[in-house]
């Protein structure tokens, strides 16, 4: 496994490795790996010969000094679940290098990047397009993998990737779940136990969203309060958006029958740590997968 740190390096490494016939998959991470993040190199190893990761904490996506200043790293470690997982190439370069003072330009997607994540976390977004575009652009992926933990993220990529005729295909990985249901992120880490606890809440706001669908409400915002009142009935969370949504554009439809699928969203506040959740709503007539996604047991 290479690690580099410097752009053009890793440029290089990449072209040399297209050079050699290989196909590159590559997995934007902010490091910090648990097995949300294994899941999507175990994805791209399964298609490509060579898989690159990037860790990179990105500071264009924080829109809070204390929650970059705060966000767990640990380079070391990181490593050595990309050497375990087979990685061929990691690329961890520092922000002055990434994004030099006088870059002039960002990505931005318009309507899908301003609503939710983009109106709670002002310039988060257009953060992320921006850094992804420069990954996409330094290794010539074949593929790219993002987890449909961020739901609107990976949207968003596919959005971008498409108005920019960008030579990617972006492929959505299952959200893997403790098994009480929190999503594996990052973030957790930051719970303290009461707090860990009480962060089931957002899987719960999902179920109750999900059970109100399967029943069939049509209603948007009958299945927005069934979530967020399930929120803030947990005295640990405070709710930041609940919504039933197009799965397409993450718009708000005036009925639940009209968009082809449903998405479920949820942002929510456990103390001081921020987090985010969302789920597939089958309607009644529509096949019930199992949206539990992997537990971490069965993803490592
Ligand atoms: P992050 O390091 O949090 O920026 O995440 C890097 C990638 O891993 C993103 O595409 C995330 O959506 C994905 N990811 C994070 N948590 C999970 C999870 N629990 N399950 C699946 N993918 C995840």
């Amino acid at each position: 496994m290479q690690v580099v740190v410097e752009p053009p390096a890793f440029r290089r490494a990449l072209c040399r490795a297209r050079a050699e016939g290989e196909r590159i998959g590559l997995v934007p991470t902010m490091g910090s790996l648990h097995a949300g993040h294994r899941a999507l190199m175990a994805l791209a190893a399964a298609a490509h010969r060579h898989v690159a990761v990037s860790i990179f904490v990105n500071p264009l996506q924080f829109d809070r000094p204390e929650d970059l200043a705060g966000y767990p790293r640990d380079l070391g470690a990181d490593l050595r679940a990309c050497e375990e997982a087979g990685v061929a190439t990691v690329f961890a370069p520092s922000d002055a290098d990434m994004l030099p003072s006088g870059t002039a330009t960002s990505v931005s997607v318009a309507g899908l990047g301003d609503r939710w994540e983009g109106s709670s976390r002002p310039g988060h977004l257009a953060g992320v397009a921006t850094v992804v575009a420069k990954l996409f652009s330094l290794a010539g992926p074949c593929a790219a993998y993002f987890g449909e933990k961020d739901f609107q993220q990976l949207a968003l990529v596919r959005r971008m990737a498409a108005d920019l005729s960008m030579p990617v295909e972006v492929v959505g990985c299952p959200t893997v779940r403790e098994p009480d249901g929190l999503a594996l992120s990052s973030r957790n880490a930051l719970l303290s136990p009461a707090e860990r606890r009480a962060a089931t809440v957002l899987w719960r706001a999902l179920e109750a969203g999900r059970a109100a669908v399967a029943e069939g409400e049509d209603r948007p915002e009958t299945v927005a309060s069934a979530m967020s009142g399930t929120i803030t009935a947990e005295p640990l969370a405070s709710v930041d958006y609940a919504a039933a949504v197009d799965a397409a554009d993450l718009t708000v439809p005036a009925s639940l029958s009209q968009p082809a699928a449903l998405r479920l969203l949820v942002a929510a506040r456990i103390g001081s740590v921020r987090l985010i959740d969302n789920c597939a709503a089958p309607r009644p007539a529509e096949p019930v997968e199992d949206d539990r996604g992997l537990t971490a047991a069965r993803a490592s």
